[in-house]
């Protein structure tokens, strides 16, 4: 459903995934923002990058029956499916009939979308307070959405999980109104992160340390990639950033899964990103542990 813009701000949703139990604390439902300006190497959302809809395709349920073909009006399908000429307007969708086809991202208003949460307010009052977490993409590219949002929310208990590359300002304007920043640190070197997240991470500090100083709940998450972050040089910085900002509550690690590269022929993304087998607790368990060596406490995944 698109918004009229006497609707006020929107922004493109394409994954609600109720009863998450890792995005923050609780039961929380985490709302999937599309659009991002990074390009992390191990991304597992490839289809959130841009923030426009975006054609799926589940090449297990096609029969080659040719409808798609029939009723699309760019020539999308000819002998493979041509990604660049797709509008997401979705005829093909409509007119499969083996549930092959599907857009991604649907435009939605505030209202729209605290309407859609509602019911699951109940799951939020089990065991520890949980609520709603703002994932993406990067949900402070769609910042007037998530301003709105936050200002709407009542008594939600709202999670904001972020890149941190972002405006200052708009960081600033968010911190009294997010309950707990779940605040990416994907790589300590700048050099490296510019290479493997198409952007560098000095201003990500920048706004880390604002945060900080503002008061903001703030939890660090770090990916944990082989070959791209599992090294000693990375470790000691983030057990130093721990030490020298001890407003961050404590720091979650997220082992690398291949998700990501699982998805990228259904979303026509073809090398977008890394391909290795999927990480096992006891890696992670192993960073927990030289972490911990390295004086970091908090420290769990
Ligand atoms: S979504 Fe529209 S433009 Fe894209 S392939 Fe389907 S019919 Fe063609
Ligand atoms: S309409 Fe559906 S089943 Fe038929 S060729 Fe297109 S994607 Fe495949």
């Amino acid at each position: 459903m698109i918004g009229s813009p006497t609707d006020g701000p929107t922004a493109v949703v394409y994954d609600i995934q109720r009863l998450s139990l890792n995005d923050g604390p609780g039961i929380r439902t985490t709302v999937f923002l599309k659009g991002c300006p990074l390009r992390c190497a191990w991304c597992h959302n490839p289809e959130s990058w841009e923030r426009q809809p975006r054609l799926a395709y589940n090449e297990a349920l096609c029969r080659n029956c040719g409808e798609c073909r029939r009723v699309c009006p760019n020539g999308v399908f000819v002998h493979r499916i041509d990604w660049s000429l797709c509008d997401a307007c979705g005829k093909c969708v409509d007119a499969c009939p083996h549930e092959a086809l599907e857009i991604s991202g649907r435009e939605l208003t505030v209202q729209e979308l605290l309407s859609e949460l509602e019911t699951d307010r109940p799951y939020y009052e089990i065991g520890e307070k949980g609520g709603v977490t703002l994932s993406g993409g990067e949900p402070l590219a769609s910042f007037d959405f998530v301003e709105a949002f936050l200002m709407q929310k009542g008594n939600l208990h709202v999670c904001l999980e972020t890149s941190g590359f972002a405006s200052s300002e708009h960081i600033r304007r968010l911190s009294p109104l997010v309950d707990l920043f779940l605040f990416d640190w994907k790589i300590s070197s700048t050099a490296k992160h510019q290479k493997f997240c198409g952007v560098d991470n000095r201003l990500i500090m920048t706004n880390l340390r604002l945060l900080c100083q503002s008061g903001a709940k703030v939890l660090l998450r770090l990916p944990l990639v082989p070959g791209v972050n599992d090294d000693q040089e990375h470790l000691s910085a983030v057990a130093t950033l721990l030490k020298d900002l001890p407003e961050i509550q404590g720091a979650q690690i997220l082992p690398y899964h291949s998700m990501g590269s699982a998805k990228e022929t259904r979303f026509g993304l073809e090398g977008r990103t890394l391909k290795m087998p999927d990480l096992g607790l006891e890696q992670a368990a192993t960073w927990m542990e030289k972490l911990q060596g390295l004086g970091a406490s908090n420290v769990f995944f």
